[in-house]
């Protein structure tokens, strides 16, 4: 710009200049260095893969990857490191097909483009051929030369980003980086449960998995064999996918998707749309802001997935992506909904409700007691009615219909001993456990799957024979004027009336005669609220607000009887096991559960 008239501006940068460039790319941070290495491990074969990592206060300071995998010849190591140089694709027709985890081609010539490098090989099927020893500091060979080596190929990367000291600059911290990988070697090691791994931290084993192993043997390597054990089987088979895996019950929800892994044809990918699918086929077995624990395995046509949308690949592309989408949700809703889901007290139930989370908390530490810290959840807000007493017409609303046929009750006959603090309805099985209920949370749902179930010709409207006047402020009344269709065939018939004012002429039968009309300005208030469920449908919102707002409060005393009725409503429900919000009906203690609690061995 400021050159002398006529001199160009405009020149090729040289080739060590575009390496590091290039490098940028690949090479974000030290986690990138031991994705492209144990990758590269795996395509090369190997049953059995180590890495080494050292680490001092200031960072990462070495990553070593070593395979017993195929090895290369003199000539291949040193291709090896050229920019492009691949053994694993010819031509780009190759990409609608790849069965490797690398193609590019890129991740050997970028990382000794910006570390210093040291490469020992020897091929495995060729045992003639000697050893070799690579040094590459910034790009530059410093040694190659013959050496006696085990089969196999290790690599040693180090002073990572030494001659970008922009990169190394924005580095994150040790814990972070590490946080980083071991996060991605949990995904790595899961979508190979057969390949023995072993991690070690400055010499400390971390983390250890078995040749031949299966993904539950995986699974309990690195998450405990506690959270392996309760896992439940998933398979399901669609036209297009395969979908194999484990998945939680919703009882061992957690606050962020840190525990749901995913890999596609066997590479490891993060995918928010995969994630969401899993979440949905939960459904209301889960608070909104909770996810599962999954480990999932999805099998499609390689030509439906285009790996190559971002250097790195750990994004993927999927073609025909809501069919794929609905099969998982499908698949995860179908083995959830034949699982027996009335969590025990011996099981950790109490991680599933948000109020536990305090701030004070005691954070259960990772394995490899690195932590990013989680997002605290929000609290469950329901109405609570300190001293009201149950009245016989709110029961009789949620009784079966006599003309629909019982469902088969997923949980045992409930005999109801008594209620405790206007909470909780206390009962016992034929098999002489203890299920404590709660009652608003179970009368919720009751009503949730009467609301939801109602055909489209019910009578779902009773009218006021006074209407309701409601004032609401500019942007509530732009809010509610859009649902009034949708209001109104849920049985809210509401007139606009004007400068922001409604008449509310009819509400849901459901809902049961108003006692208080002040309710019907609280369930408006609900639907229109910022944080009413912008997930779900308009249906799907109004018929939660009237299924919280038109159930039993917390608080409410009731009978015996009246409780006894709530227990058999539940059974008749057809999951009898969680509140629309997700939150546990009822929990089941065992006698050995309480023997335990009272230390009688
Ligand atoms: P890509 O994996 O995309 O082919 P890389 O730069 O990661 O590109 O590796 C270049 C080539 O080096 C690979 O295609 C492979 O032939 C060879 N290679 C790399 N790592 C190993 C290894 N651990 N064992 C055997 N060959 C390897
Ligand atoms: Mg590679």
């Amino acid at each position: 710009m400021n050159g002398r008239a006529g001199a160009p501006v405009i020149r090729v940068l040289d080739q060590a200049t575009v390496n590091q460039i290039a490098a940028g790319e690949v090479v974000e941070r030290p986690a990138s260095v031991v994705k492209e290495l144990t990758e590269n491990a795996i395509d090369a074969g190997a049953r059995s893969i180590r890495i080494d990592l050292t680490s001092s206060p200031t960072g990462i300071s070495s990553v070593r990857v070593t395979d017993d995998g195929s090895g290369m010849s003199p000539a291949d190591a040193i291709m090896a490191f050229t920019p492009h140089a691949t053994s694993k694709i010819t031509a780009i027709t190759d990409l609608d097909r790849i069965s490797t985890l690398g193609f590019r081609g890129e991740a050997l010539a970028s990382i000794a483009a910006v570390s210093r490098v040291t490469l020992i090989t020897r091929p495995r099927d060729n045992p003639g051929e000697p050893g070799t020893k690579i040094v590459i500091t910034g790009g530059v060979i410093a040694a190659n030369i013959p050496i006696g080596a085990p089969e196999g190929t290790s690599i040693l990367v180090e002073d990572l980003f030494f001659n970008t000291p922009a990169r190394k600059k924005f580095q994150k911290s040790r814990n972070t980086e590490l946080a980083h990988i071991h996060g991605l070697l949990e995904g790595i090691v899961l979508a190979h449960p057969s390949i023995a791994f072993r991690l070690y931290h400055n010499g400390v084993e971390k983390l250890l998995t078995d040749r031949d192993g299966t993904l539950p043997d995986a699974i309990a390597r690195v998450y405990g064999p506690e959270l392996a054990r309760d896992l439940i089987p998933v398979s399901a088979q669609g036209p297009l996918v395969q979908v194999s895996g484990y998945i939680s019950l919703p009882a061992q929800s957690r606050r962020d998707h840190s525990r749901i892994r995913i890999a596609i044809n066997k590479r490891y990918v993060s995918s928010p749309a995969i994630i969401n699918a899993i979440k949905e086929g939960y459904g209301t077995l889960l608070p909104k802001d909770r996810f599962p624990v999954a480990f999932l395995s999805i099998t499609v046509d390689p030509a439906m997935v285009d790996v190559n949308v971002h250097p790195t690949k750990k994004l993927v592309r999927i073609s025909r992506e809501p069919e794929i989408m609905l099969a998982i949700r499908h698949g995860i809703h179908t083995v959830l909904f034949q699982a027996n889901l009335m969590p025990d007290a011996g099981s950790p139930t109490q991680e599933l409700l948000p109020e536990y989370h305090e701030e004070t908390a005691v954070q259960q530490p990772d394995p490899g007691e690195y932590r990013i810290p989680d997002i605290q959840p929000g609290i469950v807000s329901e109405p609570t009615h300190a001293g009201g007493i149950m009245t016989d017409r709110q029961l009789r609303r949620t009784e079966p219909d006599t003309g629909v046929p019982p469902v088969t009750p997923r949980i045992p006959p409930l005999q109801v001993i008594g209620q405790f603090g206007g909470i909780y309805i206390l009962a016992t099985t034929d098999t002489g456990e203890l299920v404590v209920i709660d009652q608003h949370a179970a009368h919720e749902r009751i009503l949730y799957e009467i609301v939801s179930n109602h055909g489209q010709d019910d009578q779902v409207l009773q009218e006021l024979i006074v209407p309701v006047v409601l004032h609401r402020t500019p942007r509530e009344s732009a809010l509610l004027r859009e649902l009034l269709p949708a209001l109104s065939r849920e049985g809210f018939v509401m007139e606009d009336f004007g400068r922001d004012t409604f008449l509310v002429r009819a509400i849901p039968v459901f809902l049961g005669k108003p006692e208080d009309l002040g309710m019907i300005d609280e369930i408006i208030s609900d639907l229109t609220s910022p944080e009413s469920g912008q997930r779900v449908d308009n249906r799907e919102r109004i018929t939660r607000v009237i299924a919280c707002r038109g159930a039993v409060k917390a608080g409410t005393v009731c009978s015996q009887e009246q409780c006894q009725r709530v227990a058999d409503q539940l059974r008749q429900a057809k999951n009898p096991f969680t509140c629309p919000h997700g939150r546990p009906t009822l929990i089941r203690f065992s006698k050995e559960d309480l023997d335990g609690m009272f230390k009688r061995t």
